[in-house]
């Protein structure tokens, strides 16, 4: 009996996403092929160096609660480090204050809120009426700020909400659906008072809630991609579809290449995949192209050890940026007091690593200032906040043009009818940021729901054997 022929399957896009269907293909037995614009892998998860050590530069940790990420580093065998216990603080009200026990910024716990010093006093006497209100009837997605102010009032979104959502999304609360951005906030509200409820909320955890990896995330990608047939630097320009399967253009017009293959899978932000959908799925390709993106930017820096004592003394991981306050950078990550492998990475060259983070939704003009701008705000921020006025050894200015999707209210709805129409092309199938979430262990969950719809979708079976395709 003849072996069938090995299925080939495409996925574009090198991100988490892409690399991560790619090697559950691979591992079911399809030839498959990774074909990436950029001249690397990885997209937003990228390593740089900074002051002689290779930090990163991108996204620095993931869900540990989630397996989905930490399983993926393991079976790597890539090893897990957790953040230290430093916490992480608020930039308001001309203070760094605590930051108070919170659900994506809402408040659990009154007398640590009241403690911060977060809130004024009328806006924690608003707080504290939050028990007397009805649940909420939801018969539609809403805003999460829509819903945070009628339930605590305008300043909570504010001083809260806001610089917790801007870490995540570099996005507004008024305009992040509830629904798809904290799905657990809406499920209290709907049966009663948030606050009544939040002791059911766990305040400590059994496993820790982040892990990162010594030398950095970067290095996820990195090994990922090393088991697979990655073609860096080839622009899918367009997805056609064939008598038996599907058939990807690249290249200059004037120089073009066609790929030939069975499956495909889209691991690119909403923008591309809209393009290469507009043929094959018009109303995906409709949707997608009304997903919006936040650019932003990290500017990584390196300072003496002896310089940043100031920092250091602290004993915080750094803090968040309400916009409210109106300052230019949304959030500073003290790397070194918040990676054990940072700190000690850095010690060997005797300096200590921070970064900044600039640019919400909209804000693109933040970003448009040169590195020298970008360097010199986010001095004088660090400087106002912490009292470091030293100059940083060195610099490293990452730029991340569409870094983060905004999920808009209705985003669930808009998914759904994305993946019913997707659905219907046979071997055809997309994942990625701009679906399940953002976050590291979404992205490569919603992965793994590509690869197994591609692989689950009818006369389509991987063989046995793992492979790559011949050019
Ligand atoms: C600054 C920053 C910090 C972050 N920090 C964290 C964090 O700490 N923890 C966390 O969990 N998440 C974090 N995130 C979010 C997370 O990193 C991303 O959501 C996730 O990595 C996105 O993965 P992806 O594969 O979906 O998309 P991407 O990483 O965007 O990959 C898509 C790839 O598709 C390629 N591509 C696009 N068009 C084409 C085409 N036509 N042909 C071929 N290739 C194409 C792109 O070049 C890119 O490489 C952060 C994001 C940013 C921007």
């Amino acid at each position: 009996m003849s072996t069938p022929p090995q299925p080939r399957v495409a996925v574009v896009g090198a991100g988490l996403a892409g690399l991560a269907a790619a090697r559950e293909l691979g591992e079911a037995g399809c030839a498959v092929v990774v074909l990436e614009a950029a001249d690397r892998v990885g997209g937003k998860v990228r390593r740089a160096e900074v002051a002689g050590t290779v930090v990163d530069v991108g996204a620095e940790a993931m869900l540990n609660r989630r397996p989905e990420g930490v399983d993926l580093a393991r079976s790597l065998g890539l090893p897990l480090e957790h953040p230290t216990t430093a916490s992480s603080r608020i930039w308001t009200r001309d203070a760094l204050r605590p930051l108070p026990r919170s659900l994506m910024g809402v408040p659990l716990d009154l007398d640590q809120l009241a403690a911060s010093g977060v809130l004024s006093e009328a806006g924690l006497a608003r707080v504290r009426q939050e028990p007397g209100l009805p649940p909420e009837v939801l018969d539609a997605d809403l805003s999460v700020g829509e819903l945070v102010d009628r339930r605590f009032g305008p300043e909570v979104t504010d001083r809260l909400v806001e610089p917790l959502l801007g870490g995540v999304y570099a996005g507004h609360a008024r305009e992040l659906s509830a629904r798809a951005a904290v799905p657990q906030l809406v499920a209290f509200a709907t049966r009663g008072s948030v606050l009544e409820q939040a002791a059911a909320i766990p305040t400590t955890y059994d496993v820790p809630v982040f892990a990162g990896i010594p030398g950095g995330m970067g290095q996820l990608a990195e090994a990922v991609a090393r088991g697979l047939d990655v073609r860096t630097g080839t622009t899918v320009r367009a997805l056609e579809r064939t008598p038996g399967g599907f058939r990807l253009l690249t290249g200059p017009t004037t120089a073009e290449q066609a790929i030939e293959v069975d499956a495909v899978v889209l691991a690119t932000p909403a923008a591309p995949t809209a393009r290469l959908l507009s043929g094959l799925a018009p109303g995906a390709a409709a949707e997608l192209a009304g997903v919006e993106y936040a650019s932003m930017a990290v500017v990584s820096l390196a300072f003496r050890v002896e310089d940043a004592a100031v920092v250091d003394r602290s004993g915080s991981s750094g803090f968040l940026v309400p916009p409210v306050d109106g300052r230019r950078i949304k959030a500073a990550t003290f790397s070194f007091a918040k990676w054990g492998w940072v700190r000690r990475a850095g010690a060997e060259s005797g300096v200590v690593h921070l970064r900044t983070s600039l640019g919400r939704h909209r804000e693109e003009v933040a970003l448009q200032a040169d590195d020298e701008e970008l360097l010199a705000v986010s001095l004088a921020d660090l400087a106002a906040a912490t009292g470091l006025t030293a100059t940083p050894v060195d610099v490293h200015v990452q730029r991340w043009g569409g870094g983060l999707p905004q999920y808009a209210v209705g985003h669930l709805d808009r998914v759904e009818r994305i993946r019913s129409e997707v659905g219907r092309v046979p071997g055809l199938a997309v994942c990625g940021a701009a679906y399940d979430g953002v976050g590291i262990p979404a992205v490569i969950g919603s992965a793994r729901r590509a690869a197994a719809q591609v692989l689950e979708d009818a006369g389509f079976g991987c063989s046995e054997r793992g492979g790559t395709m011949e050019p």
